[in-house]
């Protein structure tokens, strides 16, 4: 399995990260703790050392069932990368990343992963109501004190980075990024990678979508957020899928892989990346296997980007995933 440092932390982690939004149950239709446990166990046993979770994946389930599975001599081998920032009050999620909140959740989440370190501490949304280097200085002195190694955002943009970095190193940014979805493009991308900094990409498989076993006939039960998602709806759903037929076509007769593999190496052929990969059960770690060892050369980018271009000239981004946002400080 590759491995990266991340940016100048001194915390080296696999380049595939294990994704544990859906372990959380919550707006991924339930979960099943057994399962996830042994996806846990199996992903670190096989090398993929870094486990991404956050309190806002099931009300804090997603950070108990890792704490839980890495409990005894995992731990040691894994690296955890938790959020803080979404607070539920009421039962309605909101952003709050004031200092002092944010230490509660280090500490809340210190608990729940039975760990007395978090290896990546990351804003999940950028709260407008605080300012950034304010959160960016809480989280320095929590470094400082040996609480977390390393510091992130997710979801910032250029900007909101450059005031977070007022008050802090930042090591890590952790963006939507995908074949289909590449908005940051435009801007975090560039930044990034000029300030060195590594980039956890997430909804690597977009939700499934680049998984290649979604079809026409899928339907997503209970509080499946792809129910909300304009992209696995019609009429978009068709051109998506017509897509991934033709990107599944390509991975296999040009690179004898999967298409998962193919999704998750175009990510890690972007530069200082991580690609998340959401699983729940330990069957679905299986084509992390084809990851390693190759790259995506220059003629078939492009004929990915043609593919891409054929059958959704016009992307759907993933917006609808954002929590209402604060108004900025008076
Ligand atoms: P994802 O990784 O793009 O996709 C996960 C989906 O892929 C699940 O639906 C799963 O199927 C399917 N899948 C995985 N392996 C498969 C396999 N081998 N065969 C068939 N299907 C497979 O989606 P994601 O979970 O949204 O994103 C990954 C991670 O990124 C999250 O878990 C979370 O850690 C992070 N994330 C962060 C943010 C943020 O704001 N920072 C937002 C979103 C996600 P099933 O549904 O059948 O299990």
């Amino acid at each position: 399995m590759e491995r990266i440092t991340l940016a100048d932390s001194g915390v080296e982690t696999s380049r595939i990260a294990l994704g544990t939004w859906a372990i959380g149950g919550r707006m991924w239709g339930g979960t099943d703790e057994a399962e996830s446990i042994a996806a846990i166990q199996a992903a670190v046993e096989q090398g993929v050392t870094l486990i991404d979770t956050a309190p806002a994946y099931g009300v804090g389930r997603s950070e108990e069932i890792i704490g839980k599975a890495l409990k005894g001599g995992l731990r040691a081998k894994a690296e955890i990368a938790t959020k803080g920032g979404l607070t539920f009050v009421d039962g309605k999620i909101r952003r709050d990343s004031s200092p002092k909140r944010i230490r509660e959740e280090v500490e809340e989440s210190l608990k729940r992963l039975q760990t007395d370190v978090i290896d990546l501490y990351q804003i999940h949304w950028p709260d407008h109501a605080v300012p950034f280097a304010e959160t960016a200085r809480a989280l320095e002195d929590l470094r400082s004190a040996g609480k977390i190694r390393a510091i992130g955002v997710s979801n910032y943009s250029a900007e909101q980075m450059d005031e977070f970095r007022k008050g802090a190193e930042l090591d890590t940014v952790q963006p939507p990024y995908n074949l289909f979805e590449r908005e940051i493009e435009a801007d975090v991308l560039p930044y990034a990678r000029h300030e060195r900094l590594t980039i956890l990409c997430y909804g690597a498989l977009c939700r499934g979508m680049l998984a290649g076993r979604i079809s026409a006939a899928t339907r997503f039960g209970g509080d499946d957020l792809r129910q909300n998602d304009p992209k696995f709806q019609p009429p978009r759903f068709a051109n998506y899928l017509a897509a991934v037929e033709e990107l599944k076509t390509l991975a296999r007769d040009r690179f004898d892989k999967s298409l998962p593999a193919l999704a998750v190496r175009w990510v890690l052929d972007q530069g200082r990346t991580i690609a998340l990969w959401g699983a729940r059960r330990p069957d679905q770690l299986a084509p992390m296997a084809e990851v390693d060892g190759w790259r995506i050369d220059a003629k078939s980018m492009i004929e990915i980007d043609a593919i891409l271009a054929r059958h959704v000239p016009e992307p759907i981004a993933p917006t609808f995933m954002a929590p209402p946002a604060n108004r900025p400080a008076a």
